[in-house]
């Protein structure tokens, strides 16, 4: 180091001039990022002492200490070349004051010394001005002291603080003559061991021990509160001997020790409170080497924060776990001097986690410490050390009792909710010393009360099962109002008597085809009434009916029709044109002599006498298809039950409050979704509760403006949209006061299929109260969750429809708390019965409901939600790749694999970006040609086009050489261009 680098008024006295260690770098850096009032990087040691006390004597004592221990002189500053050192004054005495508060009554004289603490703790230090320790001697009765000792924690470490009282009582006791102590070893002899390490090596053990890691843990919000605003707190667990005795036996029994029990519950709980498998926290360890002779003794910065990487499986057993998580650790031991940020510069995804566990074990016990030195007695001694973590463990051992405080952040976690933490790690420890052959996965971290929330409260809809069916509840709704208008189609009205008789009669020549229960047919039809009455038709006959979509390609419909395998195809003369040849029989609603025939069929309802066997709640209704990861479309079989249900349902929570609020019987209902989605169903329901329905043609509902016209000009109350149109709706005015047109506006928009971004909240909740959020998988019959907008400030997804029960589970499905991500489950009636065709697809998806009791199975959706302690769920993302574009349901894996037999491509990868100019979602297609082979792009996307529907074809295709790969050899989508 040049002469220039060293601070000018310390040129003369400097003795030494060193380099840092990683957790001095680190705690330089953070002092001069974050600047100088901050405290959270002060320590503090209270000592009592108790007798005749000589304040003279100890004031020379610690100047003892101070030249006995180089380190504890240190100053620290940045050079001009950015490098870092830390100097050693020749001498340096700390700041010395002292207080009476004897003449004080007790209570004042006690805020006192807390005042005094506290200004003490927020004094700050600058580095670049040693000592970074001060004292103040406070006289509280006339034979008791309390020594405040504060220090910058870049001096030592609360390891370093039994050492230091008792190095202070031996310079006390000898009038500061070191020679009564061991010579000291110096800081600098951990400097240099610290130089000899091979950092090559310790890189590449971190590097291997953290490979994979992809998200930090977090318990607090990213890009919360990042500055320490209070102080933390703390709170202890009571942890009963019976208890730490458990734990210790099994440690011992299974070769780890406390310390990685702690450690192993502690993974645990992150998982429980984050929802992920694979979590890392911090842990303070000390880095004290046994080759550098009287280390023990050593007085300094020692310690470092490592990451403690734990991945959680839920069938491995706690105790199969523990020696994991300790051999793990073990294979790190020689690699801990490393610093933070180097460790966490080798994941390169920012700082890895937010809560620590210290384990404490300091070297020097509480009992030694009662011993008196010239009558004098220490008798207390607390250290305050600061966090800047949200949450931090801190655990220590006295003989045998463990003590556990929580550390938290009064920001982030108030007392409740750091309480609720705390009962939870403890109920996992508790597992960890009653039943260590446990599967992790089954450790159940909530409380009774809790889970019966979750499981039961939450899940009350005060509905049971029905028998109905859609069937029954449209003749019932003829029955009662025959003369109401039921559809309106380009301007046509159909009363609710006819749209029923037109039903019967194409049932009942459906039925002299001997169309049944179980029995598949088709429909491909143009949007219509027709089309409509068709699909209950089919529905009146006990079959089920599967959509076919008019704008999918011949390629595409030949699939469904390959895969279902329905035994009629319901077409008309104009629309069988561009159907594929089939081998399937084939009825043309508009040929001459199906028209005579329907004309003479009976306009009753069929019964059950009409039919081949009874029409049952179980009998399947649809068959709607759906995007497959695998490459194929898959096709979900949806039975009766769930409809009724859902039915009901919305009959309760939402027409009927929508009614009453309009203040009208009829409410005009606008059907704006394709026929080809289950998105068919929910102005459907409107419509069975004697609503009228507003078809909206194909040219009107796709055009945002032609639709708002519609929608104002036409006095519709509920316009049923995905969030995506809802907002380009409302950007064309839709709820906008209409009057000065002559037109209305709509008193509800419900919106469904995607995520409801929460400025479209915002305006629905201001402008359309009456506005729903209806959430809901194919997979469960439509909608299995619902929310009013007026339920909550921020979008909620809402709680579950009638008849269904909805779990958010962990990886090991167990229920995870209020606030914590988990999987959505979802069980009851709306259950579908599976995919057509597809036994294995099924039984990964649909699983036994271990908690419904009733042996029934839920569906298992991919999405990830968390509830909210008001019941609400709030939806947060996928699982998976699945993506929603205006509505669709894509699996990227499906466009790829397409993708792949078309242009016989090596790979494809296909992700959603966002329209540089709009802003919406687009997928964009990433293709490798097969070696030596050339990509048309342009071809390509053609071809793709006449295979898949519109909303799967790729808008944009680039081809790459490769396809990036993440280091577990996935695509790595966030890498591409
Ligand atoms: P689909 O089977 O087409 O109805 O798609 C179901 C998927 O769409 C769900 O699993 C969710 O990922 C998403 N989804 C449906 N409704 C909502 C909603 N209201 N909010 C957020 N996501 C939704
Ligand atoms: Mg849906």
């Amino acid at each position: 180091m040049t002469t220039s680098d060293r601070p000018r008024n310390l040129r003369t006295g400097l003795e030494d001039v060193l380099p840092l260690s990683p957790l001095q770098e680190g705690l330089l850096f953070h002092a001069h990022y974050d600047g100088h009032e901050r405290d959270v990087y002060t320590v503090q040691l209270g000592i009592d002492l108790t007798g005749p006390l000589d304040a003279g004597r100890l004031q020379a004592a610690v100047h003892g200490l101070l030249r006995r221990h180089p380190q504890l002189r240190a100053g620290f500053r940045m050079t001009a070349s950015g490098k870092s050192v830390q100097f050693i004054p020749r001498q340096a005495d700390p700041a010395w004051q002292e207080s009476d508060l004897t003449a004080l009554e007790p209570a004042d004289r006690d805020a006192e010394l807390d005042r005094i603490a506290e200004r003490e703790r927020r004094g700050g230090f600058d580095l670049a001005r040693p000592p970074l320790i001060r004292l103040t001697l406070v006289r509280l009765e006339q034979e008791l002291h309390r020594l405040i000792l504060t220090n910058h924690h870049i001096l030592m470490d609360g390891w370093s603080g039994p050492l230091v009282l008792r190095e202070l009582l031996a310079l006390y006791e000898h009038g500061a003559d070191s020679a009564v102590l061991p010579r000291a070893t110096p800081y600098r002899a951990f400097l240099t061991w610290l130089a000899r390490q091979d950092r090559r090596v310790s890189l590449e053990a971190w590097r291997q021990a953290l490979d994979g890691l992809d998200e930090p843990t977090r318990v607090a919000p990213a890009g919360g509160p990042d500055d320490v605003a209070a102080p933390a707190e703390q709170i202890a667990l009571d942890v009963p001997d019976d208890l730490s005795e458990a734990l210790r036996r099994q440690a011992r029994a299974h070769g780890t020790t406390i310390s990685t029990v702690l450690q192993a519950a502690w993974a645990m709980l992150l998982s429980k409170l984050t929802g992920r498998e694979d979590v890392a926290f911090g842990s303070t360890v000390s880095v004290r080497p046994p080759e550098i002779p009287g280390v023990e003794s050593m007085i300094g910065l020692f310690i470092n924060t490592i990451p403690v990487r734990v991945r959680l499986r839920a069938q491995e057993t706690l105790v199969s776990l523990l020696t994991r998580v300790r051999d793990e650790q073990t294979a790190l031991m020689d690699h801990q001097y490393l610093g933070l940020a180097d460790i966490q510069s080798l994941v390169g995804i920012g700082e890895l986690f937010d809560t620590s566990v210290v384990y404490e074990n300091y070297p020097v016990d509480r009992e030694t410490l009662g011993t008196a030195v010239r009558g004098v007695r220490v008798t207390g001694a607390e250290g305050r050390d600061a966090t800047h973590y949200a949450l931090g463990l801190i655990a220590a051992s006295y003989g045998d009792r463990l003590e556990l405080r929580l550390e938290h952040r009064p920001d982030l976690f108030d007392r409740a909710a750091a309480d609720t933490v705390l009962a939870r790690y403890r109920r996992i420890l508790e597992a960890f010393a009653a039943s260590p052959e446990l599967p992790s996965g089954r450790v159940d971290a909530l409380g009774d009360a809790e889970r019966r929330m979750l499981l039961e409260t939450f899940n009350d809809t005060g509905q049971g099962a029905t028998d109905a069916t859609v069937v029954g509840i449209l003749q019932e709704q003829a029955d009662r109002t025959p003369d109401r208008t039921a559809v309106v189609f380009a301007g046509a009205a159909v009363s609710f008597a006819e749209f029923n008789a037109e039903t019967n009669r194409l049932a009942h020549h459906l039925l002299a085809q001997h169309i049944s229960a179980e029995d598949v047919v088709a429909l491909a039809l143009p949007r219509s009434t027709q089309a409509l009455a068709a699909l209950f038709a089919v529905l009146k006959t006990g079959a089920a009916y599967l959509p076919l979509d008019p704008d999918d390609p011949a390629d595409r419909v030949a699939t469904l029709l390959d895969d279902a395998r329905p035994v009629l195809v319901l077409t008309t003369r104009e629309r069988a044109a561009t159907l594929p040849r089939t081998a399937v029989p084939t009825i043309t609603l508009n040929d001459p002599a199906v028209m005579r025939d329907l004309a003479q069929r009976p306009a009753t309802n069929p019964v059950d006498a009409d039919r081949a066997c009874p029409l049952l709640p179980e009998h399947m209704a649809y068959v709607h298809y759906t995007s497959g990861s695998t490459g194929k479309p898959k096709g979900v079989a949806v039975p009766h039950r769930g409809l009724a249900s859902l039915f009901a349902s919305h009959l309760a929570q939402v027409y009927v409050p929508a009614t009453e609020a309009l203040g009208t019987e009829c409410v005009r209902v606008a059907h704006t979704a394709a026929m080809s989605s289950d998105a068919l169903w929910p102005p459907l329901l409107w419509m069975l509760a004697g609503h009228e329905l507003h078809l909206v043609e194909d040219v009107v509902r796709r055009d945002a403006e032609a639709l708002v016209g519609y929608v104002t000009g036409h006095g519709i109350d509920v316009v049923d949209v995905t969030p995506s149109y809802g907002r380009l709706l409302l950007a064309q005015d839709l709820l906008n006061d209409a009057a000065e047109t002559g037109g209305t506006t709509p008193a509800a928009v419900m919106v469904g299929g995607e995520a409801v971004p929460p400025s479209l909240w915002e305006q629905l909740r201001a402008s359309a109260p009456l506005s729903h959020n209806f959430y809901g998988p194919t997979e469960t019959t439509v909608d299995s969750v619902v929310a009013s907008v007026n339920d909550s400030e921020q979008p909620v997804i809402g709680r579950p429809v009638g008849d269904t029960r909805v779990y958010v589970l962990d990886g090991g499905l167990r229920p995870v708390p209020v606030g914590t991500p988990g999987e959505l489950f979802i069980a009851g009636s709306g259950v579908a019965r599976g995919y057509v065709g597809r036994p294995d697809l099924t039984a990964e998806r649909f699983v036994a409901d271990p908690f419904g009791g009733r042996g029934g199975r839920m569906y298992r959706t991919g999405d990830v939600v968390r509830w909210r302690a008001d019941g609400n769920l709030e939806f947060l993302g996928r699982a998976d790749d699945q993506v929603k574009i205006r509505g669709y349901r894509i699996e990227p894996g499906e466009i790829e694999s397409a993708v792949c037999r078309i242009g016989d491509l090596a790979q494809a990868a296909v992700i959603v970006h966002e329209d540089e100019a709009t802003g919406a979602p687009r997928l964009a297609a990433y293709v490798v040609p097969r070696p030596g082979q050339r990509t048309d792009v342009h071809a390509l996307r053609r071809a793709a086009a006449a295979e898949l529907p519109s909303h799967m074809v790729p808008t944009a295709m680039v081809v790459l050489d490769v396809l990036p790969l993440s280091v577990n050899g996935k695509v790595d989508r966030a890498a591409l261009p």
